[in-house]
């Protein structure tokens, strides 16, 4: 039997917490077995440690070093390391394993992505955030250190799975559940509420990945995602609205044949995928029915309603610096969100006009050659969203 050694950044998360239900059922099933070398979280003392002592990781590490005293506490006696801080997370991600999956939210991923790239570990992705500021870092990085990127995200998964050897490739889809409002009146998300904007219909995810869902800066995201993974320009590149979230993905050839791959909308599917590679690990998810379904339904997207896709083909066109300010500024923006700062139509509205500021002219003077130089432009970013938020009328959405 293959024993795999695994390091899970973003352990406590949607996507954490999936991670570790797949290794749960694949140690007790399957034919690969998973040990775990390094869990992080975030802030979530309790949940991390718990994780730690049900499947006996070496090392647990929190970001936020006041948790610290109660990490320890919780694994007193247990034999598994403690450790706090960012420099930290970055050290467990670069601990020798077969693979790491990079679960963490937002750019504040970046680091550790980098850092198990370059310590020569394979690196399962499902943080988008870092791929979309560091797409081009990350993946000369991994090609100079022979470390695969294996996609997490279910319609890169998909992609993957379709793709073969990429020879006549014509064009790659993502396709995009529309969210909960999909079918709503600019009128109706204008009053939008996070907790209204959090409801997705299909998937369950963190609250950030939620709020990107319904303003579509989540497949804005995922666009850009794809172009850097894949290698491909934005015109090769189309998102497609289908409600019931059961194809993924698709990679069309130039003789005509699409290959679609489809599956219940459960990230357990392409996490298993991403950690199983390039075995396939049996899981508990529901299996599809498409009779009982009856019908799969697509539209286009609606760029008046949904900017967030318009904002990406621009912004990928342009390079990795526009990428990163969408990606920094649309945390910023989501943030102000949560915190009631903004409305939900003024999260697109802070993104556009961040870019159209950078456009201008305004920020051409900050590189994404590094991660420090990345870490740079996030934070100018992020006070240029808070600036269009504090300094211009809002609360229309524009
Ligand atoms: P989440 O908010 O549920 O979990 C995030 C994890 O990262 C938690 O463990 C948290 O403790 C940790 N974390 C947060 N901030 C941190 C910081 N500054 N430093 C270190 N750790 C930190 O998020 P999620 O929904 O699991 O998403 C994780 C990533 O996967 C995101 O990039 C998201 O876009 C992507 N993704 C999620 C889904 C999904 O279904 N949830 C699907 C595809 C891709
Ligand atoms: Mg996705």
């Amino acid at each position: 039997m293959e024993t795999r050694r695994i390091s899970i950044m973003g352990a406590t998360g949607s996507i954490g917490t999936s991670a570790l239900d797949v290794v749960r059922h694949a140690n007790r099933t399957g034919a690969v077995q998973f040990e775990i070398e390094a869990l992080s979280a975030g802030s979530d003392a309790e949940t991390l440690s718990a994780q730690a002592l049900e499947f006996g990781a070496r090392i647990a590490v929190i970001a936020d070093e006041t948790k610290l005293p109660e990490l320890r506490e919780r694994l007193a006696g247990s034999g598994v390391e403690a450790a706090a801080g960012v420099t930290a997370v970055s050290e467990a991600a670069a601990r020798p394993v077969d693979r790491v999956l990079a679960a963490i939210v937002g750019a504040a991923g970046l680091d550790s992505t980098m850092a198990a790239v370059r310590a020569g570990n394979d690196v399962a992705i499902a943080n988008k955030e870092s791929i979309v500021c560091g797409g081009r870092l990350i993946l000369e990085e991994a090609m100079r250190r022979n470390v695969r990127i294996l996609p997490v995200d279910s319609e890169h998964s998909a992609i993957f799975q379709c793709l073969g050897d990429g020879r006549a490739l014509d064009k790659l889809t993502i396709t995009a559940s529309g969210g909960p409002f999909r079918t709503a009146t600019r009128e109706r998300m204008r009053t939008a509420t996070p907790a209204e904007a959090a409801a997705h219909p299909n998937w369950s995810m963190g609250i950030k990945n939620s709020i990107d869902s319904a303003t579509l800066m989540n497949k804005a995201l995922e666009f850009i995602e794809a172009g850097f993974l894949f290698d491909v320009s934005g015109e090769a590149l189309e998102v497609i609205v289908h409600p019931q979230s059961i194809i993924h993905g698709m990679a069309h050839f130039t003789d005509g044949s699409v290959i679609a791959q489809l599956g219940a909308p459960d990230m357990k599917t392409p996490i298993s995928y991403a950690l199983g590679w390039p075995d396939r690990i049996e899981t508990t998810v529901d299996r599809l029915d498409l009779a009982a379904m009856g019908r799969l339904d697509f539209e286009p997207v609606d760029d008046t309603r949904f900017p967030a896709i318009r904002l990406a083909r621009q912004a990928y066109a342009e390079g990795a610096q526009a990428t990163t300010i969408l990606n920094c500024a649309n945390e910023a923006a989501v943030s102000a969100f949560i915190a009631g700062q903004c409305g939900f139509l003024d999260i697109s509205w802070i993104v556009e006009e961040t870019l159209d500021r950078y456009f201008a002219g305004n920020m051409a003077e900050i590189g994404c050659g590094s991660v420090e130089e990345i870490a740079l432009l996030d934070r100018f970013s992020r006070e240029m969203a808070r600036n269009v938020l504090e300094t211009t009328q809002h609360g229309t959405g524009g």
